[in-house]
C-alpha cells in the first residue's frame, strides 16, 4: 500500500489538468483561468414538510463560461459538498469541449437521501430548490441548463422545466431550460438510455482499432469479454445490458450498495435490476455468488471493468489489486489520481470519465436544439425518405420479378430499408458519431505524440485546447 495521501476529488481533477497542461505552451495566466472555477452558488432554503420546516442545502457552481449556457446535471445525494460539485463541474467543461456540445461546465447538488422522502415532498423541494436556482438565472434556456444526475431523472427534470416555466410565463423557449425531460414534457426519444448507449459506442470504438486493444493487453471482439460493472443504476444498466444483449459480453459480476454478484457464466442483467427494484439490493439473488463487500470484486479478474457508481472508489487503497486491463469511466471521478499513476504503471487502460459518459450530456444537447426548434427530430424527413426508398424497392420489385430463381431480394431488406428514421435513430446515430469522433481526437494524441501516454491525458489536450481557443477566439 503507498503512504500517499489521497487529494480531495476536486484536488484530483486538478492534478491530472496539471499534469496535462503541464504538456501544453498555454499563454501565461490561461492556465490558471482554465482552472479553477468561476463561482459556486450555495444555497440554504426551507421547505415545510411533516409539519416541521426542514432546511435544506444545494449548490450550483459554474466552472467555466468561456461558452453559454453552461451545462450539468442536478445530484441528490447526502454526500453533496462543494468541493465534490466544483469538480464536477470542472469535468463537464472538459466533457462538452471534447464531445463538441457548445457549454460551459456547470453542476448542481442538493444534500439530501431522497430515498427517505414521499414524491410529493421530495416536488415540494425540488420546486423550491429551482426557484431559487431560477431566480438567479442559474436554470435558465441561454445561461445555465440543469440535467439528471445521481438521485434524480426525468420527474425532478419535469418539476424544474415546470417550475421555471411559472416564473417565466412568456418565454417561449421556456422548455429548454432543462433537459433529461419526460418525452411528454418536452423531452427527447432515448435521453434516459444515453449515458449507458454512449459507453456500449466508446467501447465498440475503441474495440475497432488494434493497436489501441493491444495496449491494454486484449484481442478480438467485445463478443464473450468478462465485464464487472460497480452500480446498477441509469447508467451501468444501460450499460450492462446493452453490452450484454447487443454485443455478447458476459457480465460477470454487478456490484450494488449492499454487496456484488458473481457468475462467470454471464449475470442476467434484467433479471438482477428486477430483483433489485423488487428487494432492494442484490443480496439474495438466486443465480450468483453474493459477496458482502462489493468492492471486492472490483479487483477479481475480468476483461473490462466499468465503475459506474461514485468517485473515487478506486483509490490508493485497491488500485495496486485491481486486475482488469481496461477500466472505462461510466461515474464521474471513479479513480483518483494517485490510483490512476498506479493504473498507468500497471499498464491498465483507462477511458476516462469526461469521455466514457458524455454520451449524457450530448443527447442532453440535441433535446436543448429540440426545444429551441420547436419541432421533434425526423419530423419534416422521415416521410420523404420512406417514399424515395419506395422507389428503389419497387424497381428492385421489378427485377425480382424478372429474374425467377436466380435472384431475389435478401429477407427482411424491404422492411429494414423501407423504414424512415425517427427521433430515436437519429438520436443514437448522432450519439454514435460523437462517440466515435471523440474517441479518434483522443487516441490520435495518444498514438501520436511520445509525451502523452494515456487516454486521459489525451482528452484533457484535446479539450484544454478547445476551451483556450475560445477564451482567444473571445479576445482573452
Ligand atoms: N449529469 C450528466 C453528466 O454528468 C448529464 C449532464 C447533462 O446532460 O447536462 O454528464
Amino acid at each position: 500500500m503507498s503512504s500517499r495521501t489521497e487529494p480531495s476529488f476536486r484536488e484530483s481533477v486538478d492534478l491530472m489538468f496539471n499534469r496535462a497542461v503541464s504538456l501544453m505552451d498555454l499563454p501565461p495566466g490561461l492556465e490558471e483561468k482554465i482552472r479553477v472555477c468561476n463561482a459556486t452558488y450555495t444555497v440554504r432554503f426551507g421547505v415545510r414538510l411533516r409539519g416541521a420546516m426542514h432546511t435544506f442545502t444545494g449548490y450550483r457552481s459554474v466552472h467555466s463560461e468561456h461558452m453559454e449556457p453552461v451545462k450539468g446535471g442536478i445530484r441528490y445525494a447526502t454526500g453533496v459538498n462543494q468541493d465534490e460539485v466544483e469538480a464536477l463541474a470542472a469535468l463537464m467543461t472538459y466533457k462538452c469541449a471534447l464531445v463538441e456540445a457548445p457549454f460551459g461546465g456547470s453542476k448542481g447538488g442538493l444534500c439530501i437521501d431522497p430515498r427517505e422522502y414521499e414524491e410529493h415532498e421530495l416536488e415540494l423541494i425540488t420546486r423550491r430548490f429551482a426557484y431559487e436556482l431560477a431566480k438567479r438565472d442559474l436554470i435558465h434556456p441561454s445561461q445555465n441548463v440543469p440535467a439528471p444526475d445521481m438521485g434524480t431523472g426525468e420527474r425532478e427534470m419535469a418539476w424544474i422545466a415546470d417550475q421555471y416555466a411559472r416564473m417565466n410565463t412568456t418565454d417561449i423557449n421556456a422548455k429548454a431550460c432543462v433537459t433529461g425531460k419526460p418525452l411528454n414534457a418536452g423531452g427527447i426519444s432515448g435521453r434516459v438510455e444515453a449515458t449507458g448507449r454512449g459507453v456500449q459506442y466508446a467501447l465498440q470504438e475503441f474495440f475497432r482499432y488494434e493497436e489501441d486493444k493491444a495496449a491494454a493487453g486484449l484481442t478480438g471482439k467485445l463478443d464473450g469479454k468478462r465485464v464487472i460493472v460497480q452500480g446498477l443504476g441509469n447508467v451501468g444498466y444501460h450499460a450492462a445490458k446493452f453490452l450484454s444483449e447487443e454485443d455478447g459480453s458476459r457480465i460477470t459480476g454487478i456490484i450494488e450498495r449492499d454487496g456484488g454478484l458473481s457468475n462467470p457464466d454471464g449475470l442476467d442483467v434484467e433479471a438482477v435490476r428486477n430483483w433489485i427494484v423488487k428487494h432492494g439490493g442484490v443480496s439474495g439473488y438466486p443465480d450468483a455468488q453474493y459477496v458482502e463487500d462489493g468492492a471486492l470484486l472490483l479487483e477479481e479478474d475480468c476483461d473490462i471493468l466499468i465503475p459506474a457508481a461514485l468517485e473515487g472508489v478506486i483509490n490508493l487503497s485497491n488500485a495496486e489489486r485491481v486486475k482488469a486491463p481496461l477500466i472505462i469511466e461510466a461515474a464521474n471521478g471513479p479513480v483518483t489520481a494517485g490510483a490512476d499513476d498506479i493504473l498507468r504503471k500497471k499498464g491498465c487502460v483507462i477511458i476516462p470519465d469526461m469521455y466514457a459518459n458524455a454520451g449524457g450530456v450530448t443527447v442532453s444537447y440535441f433535446e436543448w436544439v429540440k426545444n429551441l426548434s420547436h419541432i421533434r427530430f425526423g419530423r419534416m424527413q422521415r416521410r420523404q425518405e420512406e417514399a424515395r426508398h419506395q422507389l428503389v424497392i419497387d424497381e428492385l420489385q421489378r427485377l425480382d420479378n424478372v429474374m425467377g430463381d436466380t435472384w431475389s431480394m435478401s429477407p427482411n431488406f424491404k422492411d429494414k430499408y423501407l423504414k424512415g428514421a425517427g427521433e430515436l435513430e437519429l438520436v443514437r446515430s448522432g450519439l454514435d458519431d460523437t462517440m466515435r469522433v471523440a474517441y479518434q481526437s483522443m487516441r490520435e494524441v495518444w498514438h501520436s505524440r511520445d509525451d502523452v501516454t494515456d487516454l486521459r491525458t489525451a482528452a484533457y489536450l484535446v479539450s484544454i485546447d478547445k476551451v483556450a481557443k475560445s477564451y482567444h477566439a473571445k479576445g482573452l
